[in-house]
């Protein structure tokens, strides 16, 4: 039987990164970025002011001409009183220069005006009417020592121009989408969303909103794994679910063989049940190049080609998909989307109890707690793998390696954030 990585290998190797396309910034959000991104000008564009405030001349003559008062505190030893003779709010283009004795009063973001080369802000100067609408004072006066570069974000302090800010192969953050914003960028070159056909099979599968019927269960692994194909970056075409039968199962399957999809993801029906058709069909069709995996759960895991599509199918118990998606299929996604960096950390964790294995690779549901810097995980009930409230409960699953049939309580195991 193949071990995870072996099978992980071959399963990836049949995958290449999909073509590209550029679509407007407000459709960006965690697409992946098939370019490196450069700006193309200084962030801030222009030295502005960080505060609401004066723009004035620091250390300007005006400045230490004044009379030390009486009292010898450093803070009121000296008094500088300018004229204020210019205004300046945010978006406007300062007209005036700055001459020795000149203050302008300036907003927050506001451009500096030339000659100026420090902000005092508002709360520490004599004028304290700071409603908004109210007009500037003909002058202002303060009681300390002003810096240059006080209170100003000149000009290229956060990015120069032709820095490279965004790599190629990364998913786009919001912040990211501020950053494209911020450099002009209104169109992306994006990698193209892999495009996955999902299918469920099984005659006891019920819709989710069908009235129960004796020996029949609800097709929870369709919502399950749209959603997990939706979170790697996937566009889902649901067929829908296959009755036990070949002809079902060949319906269904030509369907998804006639759209523009990059694989085919079906859940369960790849075991040796005698109703268990999806293989079978896989084999007389196309070509199945395995169809177990040496791990727990999720040992009945088949991929292969149907006609000419890619196909990979999953185990039918709801956490044996679960875990199927994330160990094979969410790689092949973020392969095809051209992402880099996979979306699931892996941290070691302590382990609150003892666990035992079987010696295949396992993967345990788990919740996660920090004390002191350790993480400690603690399984979340029993792990039998259509048990799907303890994935439900989990926060990551402990990966138990191939061979190891037992990790006493303390030991360090490996885990998989969710
Ligand atoms: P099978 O691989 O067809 O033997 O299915 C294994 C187990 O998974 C059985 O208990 C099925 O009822 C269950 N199962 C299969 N498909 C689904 C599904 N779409 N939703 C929930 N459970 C399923
Ligand atoms: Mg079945």
């Amino acid at each position: 039987m193949l071990s995870v990585a072996e099978a992980r290998e071959r399963i990836l190797s049949h995958f290449q990164t999909t073509a590209t396309e550029s679509i407007p910034l407000v459709a960006c959000a965690n697409r992946v970025l098939a370019v490196d991104i450069s700006a193309a000008y200084d962030l801030p564009l222009f030295d502005n002011s960080a505060m609401d405030g004066f723009a004035i001349r620091a250390d300007e003559p005006s400045a230490s001409s004044t009379t030390p008062s009486t009292t010898p505190s450093p803070s009121s030893s000296l008094r500088t009183r300018l004229n204020v003779v210019a205004d300046i709010p945010a978006g406007s283009t300062p007209q005036v220069t700055l001459k020795p004795g000149e203050a302008a009063r300036i907003m927050t973001g506001a451009q500096l005006p030339a000659g100026a080369n420090a902000v005092i802000p508002v709360e520490d100067t004599d004028f304290h009417n700071r409603e908004a609408g109210t007009a500037a004072p003909e002058t202002v006066s303060f009681e300390r020592k002003v810096k240059a570069g006080e209170n100003v974000r000149p000009r290229g302090m956060d990015i120069h121009a032709g820095e490279l800010v965004l790599k190629k192969g990364q998913a786009l953050k919001p912040q990211d989408l501020g950053l494209l914003a911020m450099l002009g960028i209104a169109n992306v070159q994006v990698y193209k969303k892999p495009r996955v056909a999902l299918l469920s099979s099984g005659d006891e599968l019920l819709e989710v909103d069908a009235p129960l019927e004796s020996g029949k269960i609800r097709d929870s692994n369709s919502y399950t794994l749209a959603s997990l194909i939706e979170s790697a970056n996937g566009e889902v075409l649901r067929l829908g679910v296959a009755k036990d039968t070949r002809e079902s199962v060949e319906g269904l399957l030509q369907q998804a063989v006639r759209e523009d999809v990059d694989f085919i993801l079906t859940s369960a029906g790849v075991s040796v049940g005698a109703f268990d058709f999806v293989k079978e069909v896989i084999e007389a069709n196309g070509s199945l190049n395995f169809w177990r995996v040496n791990m727990r759960p999720g040992k009945p895991l088949a991929f292969g080609k149907y006609l000419d599509k890619q196909f990979i199918g999953l185990p039918g118990n709801p956490v044996s998909a679960f875990v199927g998606f994330e160990i094979f299929v969410r790689p092949v996604l973020e392969r095809l989307s051209g992402q880099l960096d996979g979306s699931r950390r892996k941290v070691r964790v302590r382990s609150e109890e003892e666990i035992e294995s079987d010696g295949r690779e396992s993967y345990l549901r788990a919740k996660i707690r920090e004390e002191n810097g350790i993480l400690f995980a603690k399984l979340t009930g029993h792990q039998g793998s259509g048990n799907l409230l303890s994935l439900v409960q989990a926060d990551a699953l402990l990966i138990i390696p191939a061979g190891v049939k037992c990790v006493p309580a303390g030991q360090e195991v490996e885990a998989l954030l969710l």
